[in-house]
């Protein structure tokens, strides 16, 4: 009792305290849940405040592959509902080398659970086209140029960054195919790619010449499963990317049709 009646002005200064950080506490509270409260601290008899650190909506960048998830890859074989594109000699025209590579990219792609649209050269569905990558299949000249003719080029799209997609198919396709990189007759045709204008802007896209159908025409035609391979490692490398968050792709969306 005397221990309390000398102390009671400490005490009931305590009480007061324990009261008003009580207060302070209940009035600075977030309402909400939509902010992370980082730190509430309050140290002995001091105001403070909450800090709240707002955090940003973020777009789901891994999913399993097995789910349903939104990767979605367009492939355009080159000419397609068009033209013929090149013709050689004996009537092998560019449209047929185009697709039957084509064909065999989207088919692969699908067989790893990737959702791949075989697109046409000026298929409607390019307008807004949204997706993780696009990929255009071209081929060069059947005319003998020289001998260094050979080989196979890609432009990234301007509009959109396509550097690491442009990289992982490059690599890719060398490997795959051991054809050399031909850089210096990459045209305006090439950067300023039709497709690049339609399709949404934030999605990666590149546009391949896979070889020269005269002097690589062996390769082309004979082996279109080692031309496709390439290609579809090279996409699979820029998946990878994705997945793993590397590269991020900018517009990455469920396309409007829902997948
Ligand atoms: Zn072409």
């Amino acid at each position: 009792m005397r221990f309390i009646r000398r102390n009671l002005s400490l005490l009931a200064f305590l009480a007061l305290a324990g009261a008003a950080m009580m207060g302070a506490y209940v009035y600075f509270s977030p309402a909400s849940g939509v902010a992370e409260v980082v730190a509430a601290g309050s140290s002995a008899g001091a105001l403070s405040a909450p800090f709240v650190k707002p955090v940003p909506a973020r777009p789901v960048l891994q999913r399993l592959i097995q789910s349903p998830g939104p990767i979605r890859v367009g492939v355009i074989s080159g000419h397609k509902g068009n033209d013929s594109g090149a013709v050689c000699a004996d009537g092998l025209t560019e449209a047929e080398v185009n697709e039957n590579i084509a064909v065999r990219v989207v088919s692969a792609l699908q067989a790893r659970g990737i959702a791949a649209d075989l697109l046409t050269e000026f298929d409607p569905r390019l307008d807004g086209y949204v997706a993780t990558a696009l990929v255009s299949i071209h081929a060069d000249s059947c005319d003998y140029i020289n001998d260094v003719a050979t080989g196979f080029k890609i432009a990234g799209s301007g509009y959109t960054d396509s550097s690491s997609l442009s990289i992982c198919v490059e690599d890719a396709y060398r490997r795959a195919t051991e054809m050399s990189y031909h850089a210096n007759t990459i045209t305006p045709d090439m950067a300023d790619y039709q497709a690049f204008r339609r399709i949404s802007s934030g999605v990666p896209a590149i546009i391949i010449e896979v070889g020269f159908m005269n002097l690589d025409r062996p390769m082309l035609t004979q082996q279109p499963d080692r031309v496709a391979g390439g290609i579809t490692d090279g996409i699979w490398c820029f998946l990878d990317q994705i997945r793993s968050g590397v590269s991020y792709a900018p517009q990455f969306a469920i396309p409007p049709d829902g997948g």
